[in-house]
């Protein structure tokens, strides 16, 4: 397995260490350098052990460039980034889950192995797998293991319930992701069950936390405040700290993808907060979402229109671009508001919270006014 990656990203050129968050921008000519040379058993230039040596204490061998070193090949559909439900099946069921119906399917491996090399042909360096819970899918770990030797930077998003497991531990010993983003949902086995509904979980999840820790994974946790566990929001960030995990808070329950509002329901109206005005983005341009079936959108919440990546292969992503411009355009749902003109919401999240006949009050910049 390399151990550096060298690839273009976003007109620019970087070489990165799977396992590290941290890059090295490097010149296109060093690119093309090492582009010509991998296919060589040549040593490594000086200065990429310079590179290796200051970025990450890292002693590259003297030989042998092509196995240490990845090369990534350029491509003309501009893309970075995208996330891929491996499946929406789940061990948990948290009663404001948003994907609503979590059905246990997905491709066959081959579909998993093509879906995964189109990611690749798409120049996506970075790549979050999530769910449903990635974990329970059999073939999580071939399918994390061949992105990983495409070359690509992987985050998994977990509920963390399998991460005790040996099997798991080894294969990001082997490949290390560059992020395990763990969602938390209690700070005691009490209110952590009444949220996963999952008898046990509690002590399976301290369990994958203390391995991760142990091994020295880059953990971030998710702390996921509903009305069930806001009580404990304080003792959930004093549990991460305890483990040594970067945390984060997420108060704002949403509809589900399919736009049912049922997920509202659990929201902890104490911690309801303002969200931050939209200022664009990127969905569809240079980052895309993959459902389980291969269906490709802009990102996880505007999921309609869609190009069918299986069905109509990699030359159907460019189109996810226009797809987004119109998207952004629309001001369906609002018809009547006198500020529209200066509207600052993502339309495609004011669409799922339309979709769920939701209170305007809970996405309009407005206030709903
Ligand atoms: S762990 Fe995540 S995917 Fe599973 S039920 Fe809970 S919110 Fe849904
Ligand atoms: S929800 Fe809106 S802001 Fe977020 S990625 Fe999608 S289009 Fe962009």
């Amino acid at each position: 397995m390399h151990r550096l990656i060298a690839s273009p990203f976003l007109g620019k050129h970087l070489v990165l260490r799977p396992g590290s968050p941290s890059g090295v921008r490097i010149h296109e000519n060093r690119y093309e350098q090492l582009r010509a040379a991998t296919n060589e058993d040549v040593s490594p230039p000086s200065w990429l052990h310079e590179v290796a040596e200051q970025a990450w204490n890292m002693t590259l061998p003297s030989a042998g460039l092509g196995e240490t070193l990845l090369v990534r090949e350029p491509t003309t559909y501009g893309f970075a980034r995208a996330s891929w439900e491996i499946n929406l099946g789940c061990d948990y069921d948290c009663e404001f889950c948003y994907l609503g119906e979590k059905k246990f399917e997905g491709l066959p491996w081959e579909g998993k192995r093509r879906l995964l090399e189109m990611i690749r042909d798409a120049g996506v360096l970075w790549l979050q797998i999530t769910g449903g819970e990635a974990l329970v899918d059999r073939e999580f770990p071939a399918a994390y293991e061949y992105a990983n030797q495409l070359g690509m930077m992987v985050q998994v998003s977990t509920n963390g319930s399998q991460l005790h497991k040996e099997p798991l531990l080894d294969l990001f010993d082997r490949y290390p992701p560059y992020r395990l983003t763990l969602s938390l949902y209690g700070a005691s086995e009490e209110t952590y069950e009444a949220v996963t509904r999952n008898r046990g979980s509690f002590d399976r999840f301290t369990r994958g936390l203390a391995a991760a820790r142990d091994a020295g994974l880059p953990v971030k946790l998710n702390v996921v405040v509903s009305d069930r566990n806001a009580h404990e929001v304080d003792a959930m960030r004093a549990l991460a700290d305890e483990y040594g995990f970067p945390h984060q808070v997420y108060t704002n329950l949403s509809p589900t993808i399919n736009g049912n509002p049922n997920p509202l329901a659990s929201q902890a109206d104490e911690y309801l907060s303002a969200r931050s005005p939209f200022k664009g983005c990127n969905a569809g341009h240079t980052f895309f979402h993959v459902n389980p079936h291969g269906v490709a959108s802009i990102c996880k919440v505007g999921r309609d229109p869609h190009v069918q990546l299986m069905i109509e292969g990699i030359d159907a992503l460019p189109r996810l671009g226009a797809i987004a411009e119109s998207l952004h355009l629309r001001t369906g749902g609002c018809s009547g508001c006198q500020l529209s003109g200066s509207c600052w919401t993502c339309r495609p999240l004011a669409k799922l919270y339309q979709d769920a006949d939701a209170d305007r009050s809970l996405y309009c910049q407005h206030g709903g006014k």
